[in-house]
C-alpha cells in the first residue's frame, strides 16, 4: 500500500489548511453561534467556485462513460487525496466542508450506477461549475435510519413517468441542491430488491415543504426534511434505467455507495478528533494540566487511536480506489474514528471544566459536532453489526 500522496494532492492540502484557518474556522463558528446554515448566495461560495472547488471527478468521454479507473483515479486523485483533502477541511470546521458546492455523495452513485445520458445531464454541470451548485442524498426516511430496506416512499410507473410519494429527513443540502437523489420502492414487502433511486431535479412539481432541521452540532451545512406528493419524475431520470434494476444491481448500488463514503467519513472525524486534541492540549499547557500522568496518558491513548482510524481510513480509501472489496475495512474506519474524535472532544470537556460549560469554547462544539459523526453513513453500532457479521461469514443483512 503506497502512504505517499501526489504531489498535486499535497498542494491541495496545504492550500485548504491556510483556507480553513481564514475562513471555514470562523464561518463555522459563526453558523453555530447564529444557529442556522450558511445561506446559499453567501459569497464564500461564490469564492470556492473560483478557486476551482465544487466540481465533479466524472471527465466526459473518460473510457467506461467517464468513470476514473482505479489506477487513474490514483494517479489523479481518487480517494485517497479525497480523504486527506477532507481530513484537513474537518480539521477547521467538518459542517463547513459538508456545505461546499458539489454534486455530493450522489456522485458515486451516479458515475458507478448512472447511463451516459445522466452522467452528462446531472454530473455535465459539475465540471465547470458556473455558479455554486449542490448534489443531495435522500435516503433517510421519519420511519428508516439504519434499516435502510424500510424505506416507504413509494415510486410507481405511470406511461414515460415515474410518480413519487413519501417523505424524507435529515437530508444534506437538499433545498439548495439541483437536483436529490431520492432512494424509494416499488414494493416495501420487496426489501431493498424493491429500491429504486431517482435524480429529482429542483422545481419539480410535488417536491416541496423543505424544513431545515434543528441540530446539536455541524450547525454551518443544512439538514432538510422534505415530502414528495405526486411527484411526477420522467422516466429519464430512474437512476441505471430499468435495465439496471431487473438484472438486481440496483439492489446494491446504494450500498457500495455507502462503502465509498464511510471512509471519507471516517476521516473527517480524525480530523475533528485532532482538532479538539489540539485544543485540549492548550488548554491542559496553559493551565499546567500536563505534568499529570493520568492526564498525560489520556492524550497518549487519543493520539493513538486517532493514528489507528487514520491508517484504517486510508486502507479503506486505498481498496477503494483499486475497486476491491472494502466493506470491512470501511466499516472499522467508521466505527473507531467519529468514537476517537468524541474521546477528545470529552477530555478537552473535562479539562475545561467551568470553562467548557459556558458553552462559548471551539471545544464544546467540537464535543456536540463530534456527536454526529457516529450517526451519519451508519451509526457505530451498524458498523460493529456488519463487522462481526463479516467475520462469522455471515450475509449482510
Ligand atoms: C447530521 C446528520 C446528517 C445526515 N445526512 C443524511 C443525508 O444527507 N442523507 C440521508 O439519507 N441521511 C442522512 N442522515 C441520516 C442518517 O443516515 C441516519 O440518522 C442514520 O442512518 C441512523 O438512523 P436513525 O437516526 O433513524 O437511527 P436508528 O436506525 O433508529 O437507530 C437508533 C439506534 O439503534 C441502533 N441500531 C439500529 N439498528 C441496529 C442493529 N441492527 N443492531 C444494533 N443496533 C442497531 C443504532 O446504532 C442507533 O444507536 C443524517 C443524519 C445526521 C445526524
Amino acid at each position: 500500500m503506497d502512504l505517499e500522496l501526489d504531489r498535486q494532492s499535497r498542494d491541495r492540502v496545504t492550500m485548504l489548511a491556510a483556507l480553513g484557518r481564514d475562513t471555514l474556522r470562523p464561518l463555522g463558528l459563526e453558523a453555530d453561534r447564529l444557529g442556522r446554515p450558511i445561506p446559499a448566495d453567501h459569497e464564500f461560495f461564490a469564492s470556492l467556485v473560483e478557486l476551482g472547488q465544487g466540481r465533479t471527478r466524472w471527465r466526459p468521454g473518460h473510457g467506461s462513460g467517464g468513470r476514473e479507473s482505479g489506477q487513474e483515479a490514483g494517479r489523479t486523485g481518487g480517494t485517497l487525496a479525497m480523504i486527506c483533502a477532507v481530513e484537513e477541511m474537518s480539521y477547521w470546521d467538518r459542517g463547513v466542508a459538508v456545505a461546499f458546492p458539489g454534486p455530493g455523495m450522489g456522485e458515486a452513485a451516479i458515475m458507478g450506477m448512472g447511463t451516459e445520458d445522466q452522467k452528462q445531464r446531472f454530473l455535465g454541470p459539475f465540471v465547470e461549475p458556473d455558479r455554486p451548485r449542490w448534489g443531495s442524498f435522500a435516503m433517510t426516511e421519519p420511519g428508516a435510519g439504519s434499516d435502510t430496506s424500510a424505506i416507504s416512499t413509494s415510486c410507481r410507473r405511470d406511461g414515460d413517468d415515474w410518480i413519487l410519494n413519501g417523505a424524507k429527513m435529515f437530508i444534506g443540502n437538499a433545498s439548495r441542491a439541483d437536483w436529490i437523489m431520492v432512494w424509494a420502492t416499488v414494493d416495501r414487502k420487496q426489501g431493498r430488491g424493491g429500491h429504486r433511486a431517482f435524480v429529482v431535479e429542483k422545481g419539480t412539481p410535488g417536491l416541496g415543504n423543505f424544513k431545515i432541521e434543528k441540530k446539536m452540532g455541524l450547525k454551518a451545512y443544512e439538514s432538510t426534511s422534505f415530502t414528495l406528493e405526486d411527484c411526477c419524475v420522467p422516466a429519464a431520470n430512474l437512476l441505471g434505467g430499468e435495465q439496471y434494476y431487473q438484472s438486481r444491481e440496483g439492489t446494491r448500488g446504494a450500498l457500495r455507495t455507502f462503502n465509498a463514503m464511510r471512509p471519507m467519513v471516517a476521516a473527517m472525524a480524525v480530523g475533528m478528533g485532532r482538532a479538539a486534541q489540539d485544543e485540549a492540549l492548550i488548554f491542559a499547557r496553559d493551565n499546567g494540566l500536563l505534568d499529570r500522568t493520568r492526564v498525560r496518558d489520556r492524550f497518549e491513548r487519543i493520539d493513538r487511536r486517532l493514528a489507528a482510524a487514520r491508517l484504517l481510513a486510508w486502507k479503506a480509501a486505498w481498496l477503494a480506489d483499486k475497486q476491491l472489496p472494502n466493506i470491512t475495512e470501511a466499516s472499522m474506519a467508521k466505527a473507531l474514528a467519529p468514537a476517537v474524535a468524541l474521546e477528545a472532544a470529552s477530555l478537552g470537556m473535562e479539562l475545561l471544566g467551568e470553562t467548557g460549560a459556558r458553552g462559548d469554547h471551539l471545544v464544546e462544539k467540537l464535543f456536540r459536532d463530534a456527536k454526529a459523526m457516529d450517526i451519519v453513513e451508519g451509526t457505530g453500532q451498524v458498523q460493529r453489526v456488519i463487522i462481526a457479521r463479516q467475520l462469522v461469514d455471515l450475509p449482510r443483512s
